[in-house]
């Protein structure tokens, strides 16, 4: 099985501040791992580019560099830009890659999981400030922080970045999760690509945490942070074709603009779509252990599927390649912070 090249940079590349997300495949030969040396020494660890099509992190990056680039950072930093190669296409991954947000934990022995032992070996050796996974969805979405872990620290990172914080464990193989074992740990997520908005947001925030001194460990309050708890991902299963609005050909028609639905807290009865056949399972609905639990979270009444009981739901999105790939959306709940 071929290895995926990873190569760690000791300074910033030449010519790599230049190039656009489609571009950085002409500098390095793969993901890469790049330390920049700043006045305090435990690095902040960001990481761009885990999907190809989202470049927000990557804009943010570039603008932050350039801002320092005739002084030292406040803080050092260790940059990892992942799916170059996917990047170059605009793509999330390419077809016969896995998820670069799907390979952080467990033995799986597929090229993408041992690029990730050797990345986190590699993080290993320093000393880590904190860890920031940057991320684009597709739906309509507000800016918004998660964590896997409900610590003070990790929560005070998450507020610096929004007031929205989601925490969730599944899927448990994402970078953030990793992360949490070493330092305070979220993945930010930023609205779609392309927007000016999200790269200023982006750069703000890894700005402060460059000035950082250290996470304060006292407990937030509902002032400060809405806290929700991601219960549930729902599929569409592969076998099922599916479309938006009134279209033929398909088992099942999601309305036009789901995405409206996403931080919405939905009374029960929100239809979602309908069935264009009898006895079609639309949705699988799978909870934080593994279950099935579409009958707890919808029902189908005359063909219409709809909420069994009051959720809010995010990452929903019209954008069929991601759907495919990864899931129509999440359920959540709001959670009492911890003291
Ligand atoms: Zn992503």
């Amino acid at each position: 099985m071929h290895e995926i090249p990873f190569t760690v940079f000791d300074e910033l590349p030449e010519g790599l501040l230049e190039c656009e997300a489609t571009r950085l495949h002409a500098i390095l030969p793969g993901p890469s791992l790049i330390h920049v040396p700043g006045k305090r020494g435990r690095a902040l660890f960001v990481s761009v580019l885990l999907h190809g099509n989202e470049t927000t992190g990557w804009e943010a990056v570039r603008h932050l560099l350039r801002h320092y680039a005739d002084r030292r950072l406040p803080r050092s930093l260790s940059l990892f830009i992942g799916n170059v190669t996917a990047a170059a296409q605009g793509r999330r991954r390419l077809p016969d890659q896995q998820d670069y947000n799907r390979i952080w934990r467990g033995e799986a022995d597929t090229p993408e999981h041992r690029l990730a032992r050797r990345v986190l070996a590699e993080l290993d050796r320093r000393e880590l400030f904190a860890a920031v996974d940057v991320h684009n969805n597709t739906g309509k979405n507000p800016h918004y922080a998660c964590v896997n872990r409900l610590e003070n620290r990790f929560l005070h990172l998450a507020r610096l970045f929004s007031r929205t914080v989601v925490y969730f464990i599944r899927p448990d193989s994402v970078l953030s999760l990793a992360m949490a074992s070493r330092c305070p740990s979220i993945t930010v997520e930023c609205g779609q690509p392309g927007q000016a908005r999200g790269v200023d947001h982006v750069f703000e925030f890894l700005d402060a945490c460059l000035h950082l001194d250290h996470f304060p460990d006292h407990p937030l309050t509902t002032w400060d942070v809405d806290l929700f708890h991601t219960v549930a991902t729902v599929k569409i299963p592969s076998r099922l074709r599916f479309g938006f609005g009134d279209v033929e050909e398909a088992d099942l028609c999601l309305l036009p603009d789901i995405d409206r639905f996403n931080f919405t807290e939905l009374p029960a009865g929100t239809a979602f779509g309908r069935i264009l056949r009898e006895g079609v399972q639309p949705f699988e609905v799978t909870d934080e252990a593994g279950r099935e639990v579409f009958d707890r979270f919808f029902t189908i009444n005359a063909g219409w599927i709809q909420t069994r009981t009051p959720v809010m739901p995010s990452m929903l999105t019209l954008n069929r390649e991601v759907i495919r790939q990864d899931c129509l959306c999440y359920l959540m709940e709001r959670l009492p912070l911890p003291g």
